[in-house]
C-alpha cells in the first residue's frame, strides 16, 4: 500500500491543511494516504498564526 513520505499538517480540529511534501517537487502522494510522519499543526508548521484556528 502507498505511502506518503511526508507528515499532514492539521488544524487544530484535525482538518487537514495541507502536507509537508506540498513544497516538494513530487508533491503529496495523497491525503488519503497514510503519513509516514507524525501529524504537525498548523502553527508549528508555518510559524505563524491560523486564522482558521485563531491561534495567535
Ligand atoms: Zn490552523
Ligand atoms: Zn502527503
Amino acid at each position: 500500500m502507498a505511502t506518503c513520505p511526508g507528515s499532514l499538517i492539521l488544524h487544530i480540529d484535525d482538518t487537514v491543511m495541507g502536507c509537508t511534501e506540498d513544497d516538494e517537487r513530487d508533491g503529496c502522494r495523497g491525503r488519503d494516504l497514510r503519513h509516514e510522519g507524525d501529524p504537525v499543526r498548523c502553527w508549528m508548521w508555518t510559524l505563524m498564526s491560523c486564522n482558521y484556528c485563531g491561534v495567535q
